[in-house]
């Protein structure tokens, strides 16, 4: 029997749910293509509309305002794409990479400076905004709600990552005022390689993909549709998966408060702003992020760094550096992220493989 694994990296991905792996296996056995008029082209577009009701339902929109993509990468380019764009200088890359220089600096915690953006978009408006809900990186919460009322006040649109919302904060498209949106479902329970952006009533953008037109000329291309229905029905437990926000909350601010109590040299990044339930970005003065990632991987234990990277190296954190961290900081920065599969016995198996290396870099 392999042991059991203490996965704490659900802001990397969660695990699929057993409610997504099943929609999805359903759609095996559909063999027409959505965009065919006959039955069984009707009953797989049937599984894609129904799988949208629950993504609008999610984000408390209607089902016309969700385009279905490859996931929050692509979602992020679409609203994007018509830049030039001002973004935080703590955003997920997909976004940055749309941002060139215009970013905004956070303050210690990783909040955005409102008072400086204020100032860039009376001097330059731009054409979109881009703010995310929650850092992956920290969990920190931005002030998407008065960074919307700026941008719109320059008549920029707002663009929000939210990817990192679901199943831990209440999403509300129309309470954030945000023109646009992106979701990933693959954390939240959904499978990888699947999302949304969400769109305002009336707003259209460019097309990236073109071709047959589908996803109302939003978006060509047959649709996913094991991944959509799998999208669909993590979306249907991310408001019981909210429910078990204040469990998981206790369990992320236990494992803190054992930090605080058994290696006081240790520091928790963004600590001072409100953050998600389940995160917690820490930094072990002397102990780079490899070796802790190490440690802990060897007694079972998954964590990422700061963020994982594509090549699967830890690269320095955009994030932390704009939080004012420095190189020495950063490196020996981890992120643990619960989910609703983490318990208080995840906590023992950390802290006994992570304690001995605070020891040793204490003593
Ligand atoms: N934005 C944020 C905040 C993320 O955490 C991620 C995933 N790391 C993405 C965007 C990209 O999402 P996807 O994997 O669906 O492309």
């Amino acid at each position: 029997m392999t042991a059991p694994v203490s996965y704490l990296d659900y802001n990397a991905s969660a695990p699929l749910l057993p409610e997504a792996a099943a929609a999805m296996t359903a759609t095996f056995a559909l063999m027409g293509n959505p965009s065919s008029v006959h039955r069984a082209g009707r009953a797989a577009r049937a599984v894609i509309e129904d799988a949208r009701e629950a993504v609008a339902a999610l984000v408390n929109v209607t089902p016309a305002q969700v385009v279905f993509t490859s996931g929050a990468t692509e979602a992020n380019g679409l609203a994007l794409v018509t830049g030039p764009v001002t973004a935080s200088a703590v955003e997920h890359p997909s976004v940055l990479a749309w941002a060139e220089a215009e970013t905004i600096g956070v303050d210690a915690d990783g909040v955005i400076d409102l008072p400086a953006l204020d100032n860039r978009l009376r001097e330059f408006p731009p054409a979109v905004v881009a703010l995310m809900l929650a850092n992956n990186e920290t969990g920190v919460l931005q002030p998407v709600v008065d960074a919307a009322a700026l941008a719109h006040g320059c008549g920029a649109r707002l663009h929000c990552d939210a990817v990192q919302g679901p199943g831990r904060v209440a999403v509300d498209f129309q309470a954030l005022g945000a023109d646009t949106l992106s979701l990933s479902a693959h954390k939240f329970g959904g499978p990888k390689g699947v999302g949304a952006l969400i769109l305002r009533p009336g707003l259209e953008l460019p097309a990236v993909i073109k071709g047959g037109g589908q996803e109302r000329r939003r978006r060509s291309g047959t649709e996913n549709l094991a991944g959509i229905a799998g999208f669909g029905a993590a979306a249907l437990t991310a408001g019981a998966a909210l429910k078990d926000a204040p469990r998981i909350a206790a369990v992320r601010d236990a494992f803190e408060a054992r930090l605080a109590d058994q290696a006081p040299q240790a520091r928790v990044l963004g600590q001072g702003a409100a953050r998600l339930c389940n995160t917690s970005c820490i930094m072990l003065p002397g102990v780079s992020a490899e070796t802790q990632l190490m440690r802990l991987d060897l007694a079972n234990v998954l964590v990422s760094a700061g963020s994982a990277c594509s090549s699967g190296k830890i690269a320095p954190s955009h994030v932390l550096t704009a939080m004012g961290a420095s190189e020495a900081d950063f490196k020996c920065a981890i992120r643990v992220s619960f989910g609703p599969g983490s318990t208080a016995a995840d906590l023992d198996t950390f802290f006994s493989a992570w304690m001995p290396l605070a020891l040793t870099a204490a003593a």
